[in-house]
């Protein structure tokens, strides 16, 4: 045996043992690998055995070679155990009869809400229209008749972004886009975010969504208001009562208040009613024809109504939801409820 034929041998069985391991699929077989290659009468022995006629310094060199081919096998076999009982324990297998469960989303209440309340009001014949969050303060505040000296236009009742430019307080700049660009009949509905600078609490958010109507024809009465208002809100809460209770908008003349009886306590009295039995859901009225004058409609030729609900008061009277917080929070288990 000289050092080159040791090599040689070497490289051999290191080919050998690749194509071994390479087919070792229980822990069986790998040891019988390791009793085959490093084991008392292995082949990593029969080869040492080789080396004992050599020279002094043949033999340390060989003997060097072979130690690393020790280490090697060693270190090979040592990997494909771990492997090998990684995937015993289950790491890499998949059970294919175990329950599957996927969670599946769906809207959130408050679009759901949204939505509803859309539906009812395209199948009476009215037509969305989107305007723009951010907002012209003329448009927001002055063409629907609230003065310079109107508190909403205080900086504590309305966003600011840039001079004369505002974050929409309410959906009622797009009856004024509108009005500005067609002539009636105009018959739209307008829902969308609203921007006010509330403290965060039970009952506020300082974005929230509102949905607008505005009906402008010839001869547009208040009977018709009421009996639109009421349509919506029988397919909204199902059977309550309605009441109208006079109030003031600067845009509207008349202006009323919408309730409905609690749909919680049936007018008997509990805490979301205020123990009145009745809760109120919008504000509404005629177009005051101040607005008319200012988009430029002739004088006293058209009438309409025009009214403006919370969706999120909406939602929580609909679902009796006690805190308007959890509508943002995206907390699963109560978003669960509505799955
Ligand atoms: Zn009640």
């Amino acid at each position: 045996m000289t050092r080159i034929l040791l090599k040689d041998q070497i490289s051999r069985l290191k080919d050998q043992f690749g194509s071994d391991i390479a087919v070792v699929s229980n822990l069986d077989s790998l040891d019988e690998l390791f009793r085959k290659y490093i084991g008392r009468n292995g082949l990593l022995r029969d080869l040492t055995s080789t080396i004992k006629d050599l020279s002094a310094e043949e033999k340390r060199t060989c003997g060097t070679e072979l130690n690393q081919l020790k280490d090697f096998l060693t270190s090979k076999l040592e990997e494909a155990k771990m492997t090998l009982k990684r995937k015993l324990e289950g790491g890499e297998k998949i059970d294919y009869t175990y329950p599957f469960s996927a969670q599946t989303g769906r809207e959130h209440p408050l679009y759901s809400t949204f939505e509803e309340i859309i539906t009812i009001m395209e199948r009476l014949g009215f037509e969305i229209v989107e305007g723009p969050e951010i907002e012209k303060e003329e448009y927001n505040f002055d063409f629907l008749n609230i003065p310079k000296e109107h508190p909403s236009h205080d900086i504590w009742n309305t966003f600011y972004v840039s001079e004369g430019k505002v974050l929409r307080s309410h959906t009622s700049p797009v009856q004024v886009r509108t009005m500005l660009s067609k002539k009636p009949p105009i018959k739209i509905v307008a829902p969308g975010k609203v921007y006010r600078p509330d403290t965060v609490d039970a009952g506020h958010l300082p974005v929230f969504h509102q949905l607008e109507g505005l009906y402008v024809d010839e001869n547009v009465t208040l009977p018709h208001l009421k009996g639109t208002l009421e349509v919506l809100a029988m397919q909204l809460f199902g059977e309550v009562e309605t009441k109208f209770r006079a109030s003031f908008f600067p845009f509207t003349e008349p202006s009323l208040e919408m309730d409905v009886s609690c749909v919680i306590c049936k007018k008997k009295g509990c805490p979301t009613c205020r123990y009145s039995g009745w809760i109120e859901i919008l504000g509404a009225g005629m177009v005051n024809q101040k607005v008319f004058k200012n988009v430029g409609y002739p004088e006293n030729k058209y009438s309409g109504f025009a009214f403006g609900l919370g969706i999120e008061r909406i939602t929580m009277i609909k679902y009796q939801i006690q805190d308007i917080r959890y509508l943002i929070e995206n907390n699963f288990r109560f978003l669960k409820h509505f799955i």
